[in-house]
């Protein structure tokens, strides 16, 4: 039986941008949500002032059909793709410095203005996402494969991933 659903409520600094049908999930989830968002928004420099805006979008398998898993496309005006993108782009750069010390400070910058991979990060250490028995933990995203949880990710998944994280519990 499904329980009631709920729209992932705003917080304080942070605000959902997409209509509220486009993250209709259980109580529970909704709440994990807005823990981990206020926190990834509150670190990241944003505030009641100048909220970060981010985009949901409907999913429609698995833990989608009965509100246990959201799907989040955007954050600070941006698709995840683009973050993703552009950290790779910036990794390549770093990468070719001569200099090790000169690389480290490109990925520094990267790793506090990349507000995607920012928010990928806040989700994999703050939040607490179900991993059905011999599952991996339901948190996919671009990032999945570089950072964790699940490094073996299948390169279909993966693909499938590229464009939103996706979290479950
Ligand atoms: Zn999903």
């Amino acid at each position: 039986m499904t329980g009631r659903l709920v729209a992932v409520p705003h917080g304080k600094a942070y605000v959902i941008s997409s209509p509220p049908c486009n993250g209709m999930v259980t109580p529970e989830l909704a709440r994990e949500l807005e823990k981990v968002l206020e926190r990834f928004a509150s670190e990241a420099g944003f505030s009641e002032q100048r909220p970060v805006d981010l985009e949901f979008r409907p999913g429609v398998v698995g833990h989608h059909k009965v509100g246990r898993a959201a799907d989040i496309y955007g954050v600070a005006g941006r698709g995840l793709e683009r973050w993703h993108e552009r950290w790779d782009a910036v990794l390549e750069e770093a990468l070719r410095r001569q200099s090790r010390e000169e690389g480290k400070a490109i990925m520094d910058r990267e790793r506090k203005t990349n507000f995607g991979w920012r928010l990928y990060k806040a989700l994999q250490i703050h939040g607490r996402w179900s991993q059905p028995g011999g599952y991996p933990v339901q948190l996919f995203g671009p990032w999945t494969r570089s950072e964790g949880p699940w490094t073996l990710i299948s390169s279909g998944l993966l693909r499938a991933h590229r464009d939103h994280v996706h979290v479950a519990k």
